[in-house]
């Protein structure tokens, strides 16, 4: 399949080839030509899937043709859960779209009124908005949605997490009722279920694949530990493996954050900590840093970490456990992107095991035990029937030191098949647990 197979315009492939795109993902595949047929979308879909221009395509492709509605006001709507997510958004849009004649704007909350409203006196061709702000703007009056075409709801799910599902329902209810509604969600039953009914007209599902296998290429490590000191000693070491590039470290609180960030730096590391606490030019600032490489280490809390989208990390460390299964895919999710491969690495002890569990339960697969030699757990990890390596020496069976935890580029085989597949993965035995 070609992105010319699919039926959107050169311009825009033009600027697809730009960004070095070769052949669209399958989310893109499925999602870009029911939308560009004018049906609404039902689509699950994580990051790292490709989403965003599964949506953003087929709405740029409808710019191209000018509106016959003389007004202020957007033609398409975004609405996303975080200031993070709606910038990358806007950039993408701006990316795909640098050969079209585009006004994109963000409307977000931390940002200056005082330039949204300037840009909500004129017609704008994409908005995308976290819903707080917007709904704040149409309370003032200032929003005109007489010109809305599509409305895509990105990341619905965590918009329901996170409180806005009102807010959403309200500025659904604003706009017109010919609108094109597009939603992509990480799961699609439950409460985006009942959503979905009230909001879009006779949707087209569009399920991009499964959690496991869209994460074949994150390879994912327990490391069990016995408290804070011994968690900061492994974190130094894996932070310090050669083959870590950049590495985003979650930690339960915003002060955890923080503090976490603090203490690396004083080791040496270039690390900064990016949680919502911070105001939007700190939280830009830390982004642009870690997009350029001129920060190793980003110590963050789920939210702020929701979105973001930067190649060159090859680590995603959990020093705290998520505290819902869908955080763990998402945190993940921020290594391994675009193809690369990543290694994902959970520090628990044993009063993280049920949650251990849920994850496994959620992903579909066990995530081995690892160790680091010299660094091994006082207290024995009791998880019966999951140890598979029982060596008390520190390498059996080819057991990788975390230094060189495993990490491996993503790498075709002549065949096609991935090296780094769950076939390969599991005839690796290099998990040490010491009894
Ligand atoms: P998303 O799921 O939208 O967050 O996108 C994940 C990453 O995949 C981003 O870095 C995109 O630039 C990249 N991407 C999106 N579509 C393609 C494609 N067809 N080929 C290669 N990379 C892509």
């Amino acid at each position: 399949m070609t992105f010319e197979q699919l039926g959107l315009t050169p311009t825009l492939l033009k600027a697809l080839a730009d960004s070095g795109y070769t052949e669209p993902t399958s989310i893109q595949a499925m999602a870009i030509p029911e939308a560009l047929a004018g049906h609404d979308l039902m689509a699950s879909a994580q990051t790292g899937t490709g989403k965003t221009a599964a949506f953003m395509l087929p709405s740029l492709n409808r710019i191209c043709t000018p509106s016959a509605v003389r007004s202020r006001g957007p033609r398409v709507l975004v609405l996303a859960p975080t200031r993070e997510l709606a910038t990358q958004v806007a950039d993408a849009a701006k990316s795909y779209g640098k050969y079209i004649r585009l006004s994109v704007m963000t409307l977000l909350g931390g940002m200056s009124y005082y330039k949204q409203n300037q840009m909500l006196a004129k017609p704008i061709d994409i908005m995308v908005a976290t819903p707080g702000r917007l709904m704040d703007q149409m309370a003032r009056g200032r929003v005109d949605f007489s010109r809305l075409e599509v409305l895509v709801l990105d990341e619905a799910d965590r918009m329901l997490d996170m409180g806005f599902i009102d807010d959403v329902r309200r500025i659904a209810a604003e706009t017109p009722d010919s609108r094109q509604t597009l939603l992509f969600s990480a799961t699609l039953d439950g409460q985006i279920g009942v959503l979905a009914k009230q909001l879009l007209k006779n949707p087209k599902l569009i399920q991009a694949s499964a959690i496991t296998e869209r994460h074949e290429h994150i390879e994912q490590q327990l490391f069990y530990s016995d408290d804070y000191a011994h968690k900061n000693r492994m974190l130094q070491h894996v932070l310090r493996g050669t083959e870590l590039r950049q590495a985003v470290v979650f930690t339960a609180t915003k002060r955890d954050a923080d503090d976490l960030a603090v203490s690396l730096q004083s080791e040496g590391f270039s690390a900064a900590a990016l949680h919502g606490d911070m105001n939007q030019s700190m939280r830009n600032r830390t982004l642009m840093n870690l997009r350029r490489g001129a920060l190793k280490v980003l110590v963050a809390t789920d939210v702020a970490a929701r979105g973001i989208d930067v190649q060159n990390i090859s680590h995603v460390i959990n020093f705290d456990l998520p505290r819902d299964t869908e955080n763990y895919v998402h945190r993940i999710g921020r290594t391994g992107r675009a193809g690369a491969s990543g290694l994902a690495i959970s520090f628990v002890s044993g009063k993280d095991q049920n949650m251990v569990r849920r994850i496994e339960r959620y992903i579909g697969q066990r995530i081995k035990t690892h160790v680091i030699p010299g660094m091994e757990p006082r207290k024995q990890a009791v998880r019966a029937g999951r140890t598979e390596g029982r060596g008390r020496s520190s390498q059996p069976n080819g057991a990788r030191p975390v230094g060189k935890p495993g990490f491996k580029r993503h790498e075709r085989r002549p065949g096609g098949a991935s090296q780094t597949g769950a076939q390969s993965r599991s005839q690796r035995q290099n998990n040490v647990v010491p009894s």
